[in-house]
């Protein structure tokens, strides 16, 4: 099933893209029970991106897309992501946390973007919010257009955006020290590897996997190793 559904997006990608002067269009989409398509391509965007990201999305609680967009941060890439006032439970405290530009969009208005422009050069929009219900549950579309003069416009569009409409921090984000209130060691429950709290790992724990320790000996006693990068 998903080796054929995997063939039809293909098929439909190549049906549709179309070229003209520097631009191509290429289509996905996925359907229930078919998810990856759109996150892994999403994700390999996000990967090759070298100057900046700029995100405008509705929702955010995919913590795939999420840990790219750190990676991306972590090599030094300007990432920015504006996000809704309803939708900010997901990445948004643990991106935030890490030093990623984050701002919600502070009004009663729906804030109901999808897109991100990277590089002055793609532009990825479509129906696809960058949640686990779009990855896995729903019927949704994106369209890739690699053009720098449409990345132009969306850029431009992104900084009207964070620029004339007030933004604020996400507000509700407790900070990685206080997340295990005054436990100096965390970890989460799907790996082996325990940090100090303080470790820009720890911000990508969600809340319902983290685990903390009052001691090394107790971390060490779980079974885990110390982090190679905040050397516990
Ligand atoms: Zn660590």
């Amino acid at each position: 099933m998903r080796k054929l559904a995997l063939g039809l997006v293909l098929l439909v990608g190549l049906g549709v893209t179309a070229t003209a002067a520097d631009c191509a269009v290429e289509a996905f989409f996925v359907e229930p029970y078919v998810d990856g398509v759109i996150e892994s391509a999403i994700i390999d965007a996000i990967d090759d991106a070298e100057e900046y990201i700029y995100a405008a999305l509705y929702s955010f609680t995919d913590d795939e897309l999420g840990a790219a967009l750190l990676r991306a941060h972590y090599r030094g890439v300007d990432v920015q992501v504006l996000l809704d006032r309803d939708e900010t439970g997901g990445e948004a405290c643990p991106l935030y946390e890490a030093g990623l530009t984050v701002l919600i969009e502070d009004s009663s208005y729906l804030f109901h973007h999808k897109f991100v422009v990277i590089d002055s050069e793609l532009v990825i929009t479509g129906s696809y919010n960058w949640s686990n219900s779009a990855d896995r549950d729903n019927f949704e579309n994106v369209v890739f257009i690699r053009c720098p003069d449409i990345a132009l416009d969306y850029w431009l569009g992104f900084l009207h955006l964070s620029r004339d409409y007030f933004f604020v921090p996400p507000d509700d984000c407790n900070g990685n020290g206080d997340r295990c209130a005054g436990y100096p060691y965390a970890a989460s429950k799907n790996s082996d590897v325990f940090h100090l709290t303080s470790c820009h790992y720890v911000a990508n724990i969600s809340s319902a996997n983290l685990i903390c320790f009052a001691t090394r000996e107790d971390a060490i006693a779980s079974g885990r190793r110390p982090c190679k990068t905040c050397k516990p």
